[in-house]
């Protein structure tokens, strides 16, 4: 074992470390869990790391990859080409060309239209694309109060719609594809296996009555996942004892070839696989006091660790001094108070970046003592905000063992774009650029890509309001007057206002983006001493004083 407080000292900090040993168990120990002999495909998107990425393929996972970035970091990574399923709801013509002529051939297609760019561009180049249909599946889940009807999604096409599509799948400008079978993916981070279990008995059986209804032989069935596993907090990844048993019945059932091979099934794995391999290493900067709330001033901002609050979603993570000795601070080190409501804020100039907020468990601290955030080995490094504020990303550090396999550093590199690079309106774009980028520029290619599948549903909340003027409203909203109090201190076109907080009022012409978003949440919080769970936090929440009152309301009930 490394000594991780050693670690930042060495390499410097911020500090990701990725224990390999691991990313090995937690694969081992998921497809124990899973039918005998099926596929385990590994998302890229959840950390596309090299040495990750190679730890996983030589455990006999294939690559899963939804961007020419990840297509380059899966063949770093030692993945054979042929074995990868592209997926993603807008790919290009330019990545898909990319994807072939690299040795990709199996897809995941969204729609009719994604289906006859994957055909068209592969009959171009006279090969033939295996395309998997993804299904928005309208199965009801067997758990009460989650899905009962399909939900709307942007990906993949409703199973009721698929069936009435045969015609579509299968005209002249399909060939160069076939349809070899079905790709699901309904929900991720299940923690509770019977509902996830319900979800994938209701892929399969989805997908045995549209091979009828379309036709279709299935040699290749990808029930997705939703594996789970704790993000920056302590905790265990879940395990899932019982769906090997109930999966294989069921396959027995509806798809007999599974055990002989003629039918592939596949399941696919992010956070469950990578997540408790990371934990991020970061050191205090600063401790300061602002009228009774204690601020922990961290190196490690949201863009290190933090693609969710950068959308306005907070992580309630949890940061622990590492057992070694704390790095004495400066002789005029503040004084800490045990028990004072804590906010971990990182170094960049925004409200928005903290880390941490409410009463935090977090004992006292002293400048330069090195914190250790647990699970973070998905949706960390290349899920936040690499960009902003220009300061260096993390290190990323991976061990296997006593021993640090690599230690490296991702980087924005800002690349001259050529005329010819760009691409007339008319024209189909090409395949440049990021398929032979650099490794960094390739990272951040995962980057971008990491919010669709991890955030479903995490819009930014501020932009689904209603118009309509912040005065005028009459206080029906029964609230006491620090509640009005809060929201003015925050939002500028409030905060000079003599007028009512109406209770319709919306929030969004008051001046609410997401960066004040966070603030508005952090003192909520701190006046009524509550944590609001991040599942609360819908767009409706964020329309109106009312919808942030109820909010409020559920949670100190
Ligand atoms: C995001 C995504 C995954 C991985 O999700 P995890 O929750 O990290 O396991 C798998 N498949 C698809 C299609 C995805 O979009």
């Amino acid at each position: 074992m490394i000594e991780y407080d050693a670690l930042p000292a060495i390499y410097g900090s911020p500090a990701y470390v990725y224990d390999l040993d691991r990313v090995d168990r937690a694969r081992a120990e998921l497809v124990e869990s899973l039918p005998a002999g099926a596929t385990l495909l590994y998302s890229l998107k959840a950390n596309p790391h090299v040495a990750v990425v190679r730890t996983l393929v030589e455990g006999g996972c294939r690559p899963e990859i939804s961007s020419t970035g990840e297509l380059a970091a899966a063949l770093q990574g030692g993945g054979e080409p042929a074995g990868f399923v592209y997926t993603g709801p807008g790919k290009t013509a330019g990545e898909i060309a990319a994807a072939l002529d690299a040795g990709v051939r199996t897809f995941s297609v969204e729609s009719p239209t994604d289906l006859r760019r994957v055909a068209g561009i592969a009959r171009g180049r006279g090969v033939t694309a295996r395309c998997l249909l993804r299904v928005n599946g309208a199965e009801a889940a067997g758990h009460a109060g989650m899905r009962m009807t399909g939900a709307a999604s942007q990906f993949g096409t409703d199973a009721e719609l698929l069936a009435g599509m045969r015609a579509e799948l299968t005209g002249p400008d399909t060939d160069g594809a076939r349809i070899v079978g079905f790709h699901f993916f309904p929900v991720t981070n299940a923690i509770d296996g019977d509902a996830l279990l319900a979800e994938l008995l209701g892929s399969i059986r989805t997908a045995d009555r549209l091979r009828t209804e379309l036709g279709v032989e299935v040699t290749q069935l990808d029930l997705g996942g939703g594996f789970a596993c704790p993000f920056a907090t302590p905790g265990e990844r879940p395990r899932y004892p019982g769906l090997r048993v109930a999966l294989e019945a069921e396959l027995d059932t509806r798809f007999p070839g599974w055990r002989t091979g003629e039918v592939e099934v596949a399941f696919e794995s992010g956070r469950h696989l990578v997540g408790d391999s990371g934990t991020l290493l970061c050191s205090v900067s600063d401790v300061k006091h602002s009228r009774g709330t204690r601020f922990v001033v961290l190196d490690a901002g949201i863009n290190h660790l933090g693609g969710l609050s950068g959308i306005g979603r907070l992580l309630p993570l949890s940061a622990t001094p590492l057992a070694g000795a704390p790095v004495p601070g400066p002789a005029d080190a503040p004084a800490d108070g045990p028990g004072e409501p804590t906010r971990l804020v990182g170094p960049l100039c925004t409200p928005a970046d903290t880390l941490g907020r409410g009463a935090t468990e977090l004992p006292p601290v002293t400048p330069g003592q090195v914190l250790a955030i647990p699970n973070v080995g998905a949706y960390g490094a290349t899920a936040s905000l690499i960009g902003f504020l220009s300061r260096p990303g993390a290190v990323e550090i991976a061990v296997r063992g006593a021993e640090v396999v690599s230690a490296t550093r991702l980087e924005l590199v800002r690349t001259p774009v050529t005329a010819a690079g760009t691409v007339p309106a008319a024209a189909p774009d090409t395949a440049t650029g990021t398929a032979t980028g650099t490794a960094g520029s390739s990272r951040t290619d995962a980057a971008a890509g990491a919010n669709d599948g991890a955030n479903d549903g995490t819009n930014d909340g501020t932009n689904a309001g209603t118009t309509g003027s912040v005065n005028g409203g009459v206080n029906g909203g029964g609230w006491d007057p620090a509640f009005p109090a809060v929201l003015r201190s925050v939002l500028p076109r409030l905060a000079g206002s003599d007028a009512e907080v109406g209770p319709d009022d919306s929030l969004r012409v008051a001046g609410l983006d997401s960066l004040a978003l966070v603030e508005v949440l952090v003192r909520l919080e701190e006046t009524y001493a509550v944590t609001i769970p991040d599942e609360l936090l819908t767009p409706e929440v964020f329309e109106t004083p009312r919808g942030l009152w109820t909010l409020l309301g559920s949670v100190r009930a």
